[in-house]
C-alpha cells in the first residue's frame, strides 16, 4: 500500500539525516523512527501542556505524552519550579539525599503491597532487577512472562515482547544467548491453565512470574477478571514470587496505578515513568522480608551512580503529589471522550475497531474481535493504522507511530485540545476506511 505523507517537515527530515549518520537509525529509541509507519519522525523542540512543537515550528496534541510520564502534560510550572529549585541546588551528589526519601515514602504510602522501594533510572533497569532479586530470594533460575507484555530490555525477558519488539515484528533478538532466554518461560497472556502447567512441569524451578499488571504494550489488554489473582495465588502455593510490572500503569491507570483497580497483591511491583515526572527514575519495592535481600542490607547486589538522581526525585515528588483524585478524575473524563470520538468517527467510517482500556489508558485496535493475547493483537488490520497515524499527523495531533501502543492523555487535555482532535479524526477515520492491504 502506498501511504502519501501529506505534509514535509524538512527541519526535522535534515536532524534525522544529521542523527542517522552519528546514530543507529537516527534514533535512541526504535519507536520513535516511525518504522511502523513512514514517513520522517517529528523531531520535537518544546511541549507546554497538551502540545508539542517540532522543528519546523508546527504544534501538535501530544497524545503520547512521552510513553506514560507526562500525566500532567508538559512544563506544568509547579513541576518546573520544583525541578529549578533542584537544579539550584547540585545536579548529582552520589549521597543519599532528602529527595529520594520523600520519593520512596510517596510511593509506599499509596501502594499498600509496597514496604520498602529501591530507586533505580529507568524500568529496564527495575525489572532486571527485580528479577534478579526473585532468583536471589528463591533460590530457583526460571522466570514466566506473558507473550506481548514487554518489560524493558531485559535480556531474559525480550521473548515474545511488546512494544517494540512487536512494532518491529522481532521474533526475538540477536544478542541474547540461549543460556540468557534459556530459563524464561514465554506462555500466552491471559491463560491461567499454561501457568498451572508450567508451575507442575517445571518443580521447583519458576522464581518468579513476570507480567504488566494491565498489559499496555500490545495495545491495552487488561487482565481477564481472575487472572492476576490466579498469577499470585499460583506463585504462593508454588513458592515462587508473583511480579506485577507497573511502569505503564503506576499512577495512571489510577492514583494507586492497576493494583488500585483490582486489589491483588504481588511480592514484588515495579514503577516507572509517571514516578519521574518526566526525568529518568524508576522503582521497585514489594514485601520488606523480599527486599531485605537487596545489598547493602542482604546478599544480591544493586547499585546505580544516578539512582535517586535529586533532580529526578524532585519531579517526581512534585508530580505525584499533584495527582490527587481530581487529577484522575479529570484525566477518566478526557480519556473517555477521546475514546468516544474515536469510536464514533471510525463507526461512521465502517472501520472494523475495538478499544480497549485499563483505566484511564486505552488503545484502538482495527478488528471487530475482542483482543485478550498477543495473537489476537497481531491479528488486527494494522495497515489501516498507517493512513490513520499520518492523517492525524497532518492534522496536529500526534498519535503514537505504531498501532501496538497505548494513547496517553494529560490532565492539560483541555476542551480546545480535544476539539482539535475531535475535528482531525473523520479524515483520519475515512483514510482508515480507505486502507487497502499489501
Ligand atoms: N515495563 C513496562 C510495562 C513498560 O511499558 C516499559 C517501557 O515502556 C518498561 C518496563 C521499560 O521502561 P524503560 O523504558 O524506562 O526502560
Amino acid at each position: 500500500m502506498t501511504v502519501s505523507y501529506p505534509f514535509e517537515a524538512p527541519s526535522s527530515q535534515q536532524l534525522f539525516d544529521r542523527a542517522s549518520a552519528v546514530t543507529p537509525g537516527g534514533v535512541n529509541s526504535p519507536v520513535r523512527a516511525f518504522g511502523a509507519v513512514g514517513g520522517t519522525p517529528r523531531f520535537m523542540v518544546s511541549g507546554s501542556g497538551p502540545y508539542l512543537t517540532d522543528a519546523d515550528g508546527r504544534e501538535y496534541v501530544d497524545l503520547v505524552c512521552s510513553w506514560g510520564p507526562m500525566i500532567l502534560g508538559h512544563s506544568h510550572p509547579e513541576v518546573l519550579a520544583a525541578v529549578r529549585e533542584a537544579v539550584e541546588r547540585g545536579f548529582s551528589f552520589g549521597t543519599p539525599g532528602a529527595g529520594e526519601v520523600e520519593l520512596a515514602e510517596a510511593i509506599v504510602e499509596r501502594i499498600d503491597p509496597v514496604e520498602e522501594v529501591r530507586l533505580v533510572s529507568s524500568g529496564t533497569e527495575a525489572t532486571m532487577s527485580a528479577v534478579r532479586l526473585a532468583r536471589g530470594f528463591t533460590g530457583r533460575p526460571k522466570v514466566v512472562k506473558f507473550a506481548g507484555c514487554y518489560h524493558g530490555h531485559v535480556d531474559a525477558l525480550l521473548a515474545a515482547a511488546g512494544s517494540g519488539v512487536a512494532t518491529f515484528g522481532l521474533p526475538d533478538t540477536p544478542g541474547v544467548t540461549g543460556a540468557q532466554a534459556g530459563d524464561t518461560l514465554v506462555l500466552p497472556y491471559n491463560d491461567l491453565d499454561a501457568v498451572r502447567e508450567a508451575f507442575a512441569a517445571n518443580p521447583g524451578q519458576i522464581a518468579c512470574v513476570i507480567t504488566e499488571a494491565a498489559a499496555g504494550n500490545m495495545g491495552v489488554v487488561p487482565p481477564k477478571p481472575g487472572f492476576n489473582q490466579g498469577l499470585a495465588d499460583l506463585c504462593a502455593s508454588n513458592g515462587a514470587l508473583f511480579i506485577s510490572d507497573e511502569v505503564m500503569t503506576g499512577f495512571r491507570s489510577s492514583r494507586t496505578g492497576w493494583y488500585g483497580i483490582e486489589g491483588v497483591r504481588p511480592d514484588l511491583m515495579i514503577f516507572g515513568k509517571v514516578m519521574g515526572g518526566g526525568f529518568p527514575a524508576a522503582a521497585f519495592g514489594g514485601r520488606r522480608e523480599v527486599m531485605a535481600q537487596l545489598a547493602p542490607a542482604g546478599p544480591v547486589y544493586q547499585a546505580g551512580t544516578l539512582s535517586g538522581n535529586p533532580v529526578a526525585t524532585a519531579a517526581g515528588v512534585a508530580q505525584l503529589r499533584l495527582l490527587d483524585e481530581a487529577a484522575y478524575a479529570r484525566l477518566d473524563a478526557v480519556s473517555a471522550q477521546v475514546r468516544e470520538l474515536a469510536g464514533q468517527a471510525l463507526s461512521k467510517e465502517g472501520v472494523p475497531h475495538r478499544i480497549q482500556r485499563a483505566g484511564t489508558m486505552f488503545s484502538v485496535f482495527f478488528t471487530d474481535e475482542e483482543v485478550t493475547d498477543y495473537a489476537a493483537a497481531r491479528a488486527q488490520q494494522t495497515w489501516r493504522y498507517t493512513p490513520f497515524f499520518h492523517s492525524m499527523l497532518s492534522q496536529g495531533v500526534y498519535l503514537p507511530p505504531s498501532a501496538f501502543e497505548a494513547w496517553f492523555l494529560s490532565t492539560a487535555h483541555d476542551d480546545a485540545a480535544v476539539e482539535r482532535i475531535a475535528a482531525a479524526l473523520p479524515a483520519a477515520a475515512r483514510a482508515a476506511a480507505q486502507a487497502t492491504e499489501g
